[in-house]
């Protein structure tokens, strides 16, 4: 059990499950639907973020007039807590979340929280709940913060008051069958962010926006749709929640390749991470634009040998098919391609535990 922390009072739940109950729901969890006994709430007035508290899971009270539910002012960000092989629990970079977390904020003119007060949340919920962390490779418990503006006012100007909020949820391995190659739909009817807008925060609006192309996606028989640039409609963004990378081979020389921060992508932590591991395995990689264009002569000349997504829920998920209209490729026989293996298990193993952490990156609980 936690004790209060310097920002957080920790009140415990009074009707937390029991052990027995608690192992049924972390049975091969589904993403997002079962959540853990406490929550913390920091809520922010007079130009400060007032005292803390951790306490049940349970239910916001909110005015129907507060301002996000109108106007959206609403961030929110996505990280893991892993349990270690020495019976430790870790945090993959949680200090990016929380950067990211005030990017998101400045720009939909919200204020910023603490890095340490972020750090402090999430290590006290993950400290009061550390029996809901899975101990299975491949599982770990999904830490969800979030910022939303509770206003009682219907001006449209920012908000005074805001609400912080971190929850946790235990998440099962991705693919509980093993990894498969996903379908995507490049789409040109819609577009996820424009320059000078909102594409690289991580704002509520920018998912709600991407429900409809996302449903479209499906239409055409695709698990996800990717995103292209808004003005010329032709290069590359990045996929539904996850950032894209593209294999090169020559000879023995392997690039990998992303497509470069326009300010309209989400800079996930995962790529940036990647971009790291890829060097430590002796490839080279390249941040730039590539048009579909490219992406379509470079398989068919057979330069490009594999594609595949990156992110926090699904870590490294290989692209097989991409499809759009007019046209249909498939890529390395829609099979998992080794690069994309050798950098998923690179990522995992440093994740839970099992190699080294040469870049510092897990945050000790
Ligand atoms: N793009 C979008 C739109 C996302 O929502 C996410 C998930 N946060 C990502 C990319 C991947 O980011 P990260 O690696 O930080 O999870």
């Amino acid at each position: 059990m936690t004790t209060s922390t310097p920002n957080l009072v920790v009140t415990p739940s009074a009707h937390p499950l029991s052990d027995a109950e608690r192992a049924a729901r972390m049975v091969n969890p589904a993403f997002g639907r079962i959540f853990t006994d406490h929550m913390v709430v920091i809520p922010y007035r007079d130009g400060k973020w007032q005292q803390g508290e951790l306490k049940a899971y349970g239910p916001l009270t909110l005015d129907p007039s507060a301002s996000s539910l109108h106007y959206g002012q609403a961030i929110f960000e996505g990280y893991k807590a892993f349990a270690q092989p020495d019976g430790s629990i870790k945090t993959f970079r949680p200090e990016q979340n929380a950067e990211r977390f005030n990017r998101s904020a400045a720009r939909l003119a919200m204020p910023a929280i603490p890095v340490e007060l972020f750090l402090e949340a999430g290590d006290a919920l993950i400290s009061q709940d550390r029996n809901w962390v899975p101990k299975n490779t491949g599982e770990s418990l999904y830490m969800r913060p979030l910022m939303i503006a509770t206003d009682p006012y219907l001006g449209v100007r920012p908000s005074e008051e805001y609400l912080f909020v971190l929850f946790a949820s235990p998440a099962g391995a991705y693919f509980p069958k093993g990894v498969k190659p996903v379908t995507v739909w490049i789409s040109e009817d819609f577009v996820r962010a424009a320059p000078g807008g909102t594409g690289e925060a991580k704002c509520a609006g920018n998912y709600a926006a991407s429900l409809m192309a996302q449903s479209q996606a499906q239409e055409k028989g695709c698990d996800q749709v990717v995103w292209l640039d808004a003005v010329h409609r032709e290069f590359i963004e990045e996929m539904g929640g996850m950032n894209l990378f593209f294999v090169y081979k020559d000879g023995e020389k392997v690039t990998v390749v992303t497509p470069e921060l326009t300010g309209t992508l989400l800079p996930g932590i995962t790529r940036r991470s990647l971009l790291e591991m890829a060097k430590d395995l002796g490839y080279a990689t390249e941040e730039r634009k590539l048009s579909v264009q490219q992406w379509r002569d470079d398989i068919a000349s057979g330069r490009m040998t594999e594609v595949f997504a990156c992110g926090t829920a699904a870590v490294i998920t290989p692209v097989g098919v991409a499809k759009a209209n007019g046209f249909e490729m498939t890529i390395n026989n829609n099979e998992n391609g080794a690069v994309t293996l050798a950098l998923r298990e690179a990522l995992l193993g440093l994740q839970h535990g099992t190699a080294a952490d040469t870049h510092g990156w897990m945050h000790k609980v």
